[in-house]
């Protein structure tokens, strides 16, 4: 008998078990309660031509030739390597923190000198978290600490979290170390672009097989448990579990969306503003595909706590108390063993879109 089973959400989790299921011959169906496909990567081309990433700015990367293959089987890549720019005291800088970044910030000799000490102290090429850096017993490398604290995470972070750099998972400003480098690049991954039509069109041409029928516009409800050999759910666990122990926080973000008749507003794809405004920072979408347009649209980020029936889950928020109710959910679905959970939302972690791809690939083949 063929297997029949059912993917909760047709973002990369989702399309990912989907299509490896469908691979093996197995019978899938996935229901999204939107009506598009692709989760938070969601693309679209507005009427200017100008790709816009509805849920904000999604840059491929990944180091793992195994997840770079995989979804290269659904689209091409170009060879975009993203650069964030910061504006710290007005200036228009790199993002994360490097040696650009202290030239541009500080006058040439005080520059100079702390360059050396932080060549001297870490090498050259290494990264470190800010909570790391500011642990160290060198009076200049202090204070350049607590400048890189104050001017890029402090206040970001509490727009972001609602809560400072201390009060979240460390691995979370880990992600934006300072980089003892003259490398602006957001991120080091060997493999880095963007889907050449789009993360809409990749998903689409994933959930493409026979064996895979999608139904958008469709919640989840209890029924299907019996309706199907396996369930792979990549919302949160706590509405799975009817909220059984409270339910679990998130951060919502949503964008402020203007359109110029201007062939470029800002300088670069994304601009950060850690001290100034209530946004963290600005996107602006024709980069990522290089598209040709006379005008441009820029989207402002901000971001709120989540709320039922008001807006969306984006992120888990990294803290231990909210991994261990995570971990109490966890336990309860643990007794159903028919039924896996994945994602953003089903694993509560913060995966980049590889990772998510990663743990896909790993459930389905502990599976088959
Ligand atoms: N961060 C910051 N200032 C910045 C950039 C990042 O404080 O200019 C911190 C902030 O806490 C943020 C985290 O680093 O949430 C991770 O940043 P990243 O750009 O990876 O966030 P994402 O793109 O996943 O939202």
């Amino acid at each position: 008998m063929v297997k029949t089973n059912l993917v909760v959400g047709a973002g990369f989790s989702g399309a990912t078990v989907a299509r490896l299921l469908a691979d093996a011959g197995e019978s899938v169906t996935v229901i999204d309660k939107r009506d598009h496909i692709a989760g938070n990567c969601y693309d679209y081309r507005d009427e200017n031509g100008i790709m816009i990433h509805k849920y904000g700015s999604h840059i491929f990367h990944t180091n793992n030739k195994k997840v770079w293959e995989f979804i290269r089987r659904f689209s091409d890549f170009n060879l975009y390597m993203h650069k964030v720019k910061g504006i710290i005291d007005g200036i228009e800088t790199p993002i994360p923190f490097n040696l650009n970044t202290l030239h541009d910030v500080f006058p040439k000799s005080i520059a100079d000198k702390l360059e050396k000490k932080l060549i001297d102290t870490y090498g050259y090429g290494k990264k470190v978290p800010i909570l790391e850096f500011q642990k160290q017993d060198d009076e200049d490398l202090k204070n350049l600490a607590q400048f890189v604290y104050e001017k890029i995470f402090l206040q970001y972070t509490m727009k972001q979290w609602g809560y400072s750099p201390d009060q979240v998972d460390g691995a979370v400003t880990a992600r934006v170390p300072v980089y003892i480098s003259k490398d602006d690049r957001y991120f080091q991954d060997t493999y880095q672009g963007i889907p050449l039509n789009g993360y809409t069109e990749l998903v689409r041409t994933m959930l493409d097989s026979p064996n895979i029928h999608v139904k958008l516009n469709q919640e989840y409800v209890s029924d299907y448990e019996t309706q199907f050999d396996r369930i792979f759910y990549t919302g949160p666990i706590d509405e799975y579990l009817s909220f059984k122990y409270g339910p679990l926080p998130y951060r919502c973000v949503y964008f402020g969306f203007n359109t110029y008749d201007k062939e470029h507003v800002l300088s670069n794809a994304v601009i950060n503003y850690p001290c100034n405004y209530d946004f963290t920072r600005v996107h602006e979408y024709k980069y990522y595909l290089d598209d040709k347009s006379e005008k441009t649209v820029i989207a402002k980020e901000y971001s709120e706590p989540f709320e039922a029936g008001k807006n969306e889950r984006y992120y888990p928020i990294p803290k231990d108390e909210n991994i261990k109710l995570y971990q109490k959910y966890l336990d309860e679905a643990g007794k159903r063993d028919n039924v896996f959970f994945l994602g953003r939302l089903g694993d509560y972690k913060y995966y980049d879109m590889d990772k998510a791809i990663q743990r896909a690939m790993d459930v389905v083949e502990s599976l088959i």
